[in-house]
This record gives C-alpha cells, sequence and structure tokens, in this order.
C-alpha cells in the first residue's frame, strides 16, 4: 500500500462534471490500494477571473489582501472535491494550506514554502480519510494567507510529497505529458517516456508549464513525479533521477547514446530593460540588481558590453508580467547612477535547447544558430547553462524557430 500525492490543476476541475471526474480517479486510486493525499488548484479561470475582479475595484489591489482573495479559489475546489467523494461513499475530508501544515515566508504573491508540518494529513490518513489539500497557499508565522506564485499548487503537492514521505507525486493536467515543445506551437511535439530533475528544471524555467520551483523541490528530495493527462489514460512524462541513466544504458547498445536535446521550450512571458550610457565604475551593477532583489524581481539573461570610452550599457530580461513593477525600481536607480535612458521592450520571447551534456558537444550551439540563420530569423541575446542555449528572439518568429529547431534537431523521431 503505496502513499501518494496527486495534484489536478484547474483545467481538469472546471466545470462540476469535471469535478466528479476527478474524484472518480481519487476514489480508484485509493480502491486500488493505495492511501491519497489530493492536492488541487482552483477550477478552471477562477484565479484569473479574482485578479480581474480586485483589479476592478483597484488598479494596485494590496498584497495582503490580494492573497487571501487569490487562497478562495482552491477552497472552493478541494471543499467541491471532498463533497464528491463523500457523495460516491468514500471518506474523504478537505484542508486550507494552512490545515495542511504549509508554512511559508511572508512574500505575498510569490511566497517560498519555509517547511511542512504533516501531522495533521497523517492523522487524517491513519483515520482512512482521503485528504483534498488546497493548493497555491500557505500561512505566515503571523497567521497570514500567502500564496505561492503562478502555477503553485504543483510546488504544495511535491512539498506535500516530501513532507508526508510518499512514494511519488502524479501531477494530473489537460496534457499527456512532457513534450519536445509546446504542441500549440510545434505540431509535431512528442511526449517524452522520462526527464532528469535537471533537464525538467531547464525546461520548466523556460517554458514547459509547471512551477520551476516544484522541481527544484523534487530534485532536492529525489521525489519521482509523474506528469500525466487527468482525462485519458496513458504513461505520461515520468520526472526522477534515474532518466539519465536509464536512458544511456537500458535498451541501448554499448557507445550508443540517446539524443542530446530533449526539448524546445518557449517562453513569451519576456521583456528587455536595457540602461544606456552610465559611466562605468565598480558598483554598478550592484547598485541596479540589489533592489530589483529587494522588490522580489527574478532578473534573467544578464547582458553587459565591454564599455568603450569610460561608460558602458546594461540590459537584462524580466518576467513581461514583472515589466511595471521592474521599471519602478530601475527608473529611480538609473537616476542615480547617471544613466542617459532606459529602453523597454515587450515584443521578445525565448526560444531554447535543453539537453544533459550540451555544452559538451560543441556542434549543438553552431546547429542552433545556423538554424536561425537559416530561418532568417535574428538573434538578439544568447544564454547558456550546462545543459541549455536559449535565444532571445522577436516574439513573432517564435513559433517559426521552434519548429525550425525541433526539425533540425529531429526530436520528433524516437530515441
Ligand atoms: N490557481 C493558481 C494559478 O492559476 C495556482 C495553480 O493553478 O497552480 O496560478
Ligand atoms: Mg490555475
Amino acid at each position: 500500500m503505496a502513499l501518494i500525492v496527486q495534484k489536478y490543476g484547474g483545467s481538469s476541475l472546471a466545470d462540476s462534471h469535471k469535478i466528479r471526474n476527478v474524484a472518480r480517479r481519487i476514489a480508484a486510486a485509493h480502491d486500488r490500494g493505495d492511501r491519497v493525499v489530493a492536492v488541487v488548484s482552483a477550477m478552471g479561470d477562477t484565479t484569473d477571473e479574482l485578479i480581474a475582479l480586485a483589479k476592478s475595484v483597484t488598479p494596485h489591489p494590496d498584497a495582503r489582501e490580494m492573497d487571501t482573495l487569490l487562497s478562495t479559489g482552491e477552497l472552493v475546489s478541494c471543499t467541491l472535491v471532498a463533497l464528491a467523494l463523500r457523495a460516491m461513499c468514500m471518506k474523504a475530508v478537505s484542508l486550507s494550506g494552512a490545515q495542511a501544515g504549509i508554512r511559508t515566508d511572508a512574500r505575498h504573491g510569490k511566497a517560498k514554502i519555509a517547511s511542512v508540518d504533516p501531522t495533521r494529513v497523517l492523522a487524517e490518513l491513519k483515520k482512512g480519510n482521503i485528504v483534498v489539500v488546497a493548493g497555491f497557499q500557505g500561512i505566515t508565522g503571523d497567521a497570514d494567507v500567502t500564496t505561492l506564485g503562478r502555477g503553485g499548487s504543483d510546488t504544495t503537492a511535491v512539498a506535500l510529497a516530501a513532507g508526508v514521505g510518499a512514494a511519488r507525486c502524479e501531477i494530473y493536467t489537460d496534457v499527456d505529458g512532457i513534450f519536445t515543445a509546446d504542441p500549440r506551437l510545434v505540431p509535431k511535439a512528442r511526449r517524452l517516456d522520462e526527464l532528469g530533475y535537471e533537464e525538467m528544471l531547464e525546461m520548466a524555467s523556460y517554458g514547459a508549464k509547471m512551477q520551476p520551483r516544484s522541481i527544484e523541490m523534487a530534485w532536492t528530495y529525489r521525489m519521482p513525479v509523474l506528469v500525466a493527462s487527468s482525462f485519458v489514460e496513458g504513461p505520461g512524462t515520468l520526472i526522477h533521477e534515474g532518466a539519465k541513466m536509464a536512458a544511456r544504458s537500458g535498451k541501448r547498445k554499448v557507445g550508443e547514446i540517446r539524443k542530446r536535446v530533449r526539448g524546445i521550450p518557449v517562453d513569451k512571458n519576456v521583456a528587455q530593460i536595457t540602461l544606456l550610457g552610465m559611466k562605468d565604475r565598480p558598483g554598478l551593477a550592484a547598485s541596479l540588481f540589489e533592489p530589483l532583489a529587494e522588490a522580489g524581481i527574478g532578473v534573467d539573461v544578464i547582458v553587459s558590453p565591454v564599455g568603450v570610452g569610460g561608460t558602458t550599457d546594461f540590459s537584462f530580461t524580466v518576467k513581461r508580467t514583472d515589466l511595471a513593477a521592474a521599471l519602478k525600481v530601475v527608473e529611480p536607480a538609473a537616476k542615480k547612477m547617471g544613466c542617459r535612458g532606459v529602453v523597454k521592450a515587450d515584443n521578445l520571447a525565448k526560444v531554447s535547447i535543453v539537453g544533459s551534456g550540451l555544452l559538451d558537444e560543441p556542434g549543438y550551439a553552431a546547429k542552433m544558430f545556423r538554424t536561425m540563420a537559416d530561418a532568417n530569423i535574428n538573434i538578439e541575446v544568447i544564454t547558456t547553462s550546462d545543459i541549455r542555449i536559449t535565444c532571445v528572439v522577436s516574439e513573432a518568429k517564435v513559433r517559426e524557430a521552434a519548429q525550425a529547431l525541433h526539425d533540425a534537431f529531429e526530436l520528433d523521431r524516437h530515441d
């Protein structure tokens, strides 16, 4: 009898019919002999609707009030799922994030889980209950409700799985698993059977639709995560530590390695900020990036060209959804730094190739850039990690770029 955590996304819970479907799936897992903790997102587009509702009351809603408001979306779905389970004569109880022991820091809107106290969840399981937990939320030391950032229910699920010592975490969604690329952009995209944590972290951070923090957490606790559809039965994608090893030995002949490029994530939530013509001196970067960090704004793809004639520029990307908040911080800082001007661009996107060992082999970068050149797509900025190469391009060209790269690296063929 295994203990498993299942998470259901908002599109799997969009109406009462779908809620009953989710309840049936949870009940089936229970009937197979597993003990189940289910983590749920808000129904359909509830979170977006609540945000719009708050903004119709005031253009700049207070972050603390906002978190309490948004947490109600998940409370609605967890209680409805528990009711549906009870209607099927199953023993079930719903818990808010606070009741489930999810403690966070106090950064409203993007709180981090500080600890999970599994006492209550384990006690309910012991009573024979299926436990349905509201995702995306937690509570601070001062008993204020917080939310974990968009897509945060994934992180709730993995944290709870680690906290209660589950055998695995299953993420059920409206797609069949993790694909080589977003099938809406690249119709030839193919489901991957398995991925390593590091690969999945890069895929998630650079566009695949899972909260990156959930993968970091899974990696830290070596928690196997299965991503699969809540609508159709299928094998899904298993994210686990053994992925690389298995794919490199397993069915393969000695000396044969699997295809290095595993996926082509695309991220359109990108904006670029450029500061022009500052006098070069020590401390310039710190005086810009410290206040951004204090405001909780993540910065990526930082470029600082070699200063000419004693002046220098800075360019970096932020999430497009963070652009207004970032500019609020950057503009006064730029003034202090004696900057000649601040330019923003919000028509950019990132396209990446991801796979273990990419940078060991120089051919991959060259092939990526050649592919972009042949497709006549201009690359604005390039960044790399050990297992990823990212190009910032015009958003209008990103679909074409993803398709060309998918073909060039033959991702439609099995590896
Ligand atoms: N309901 C929240 C959101 O839409 C959290 C989640 O779905 O995971 O971002
Ligand atoms: Mg949602």
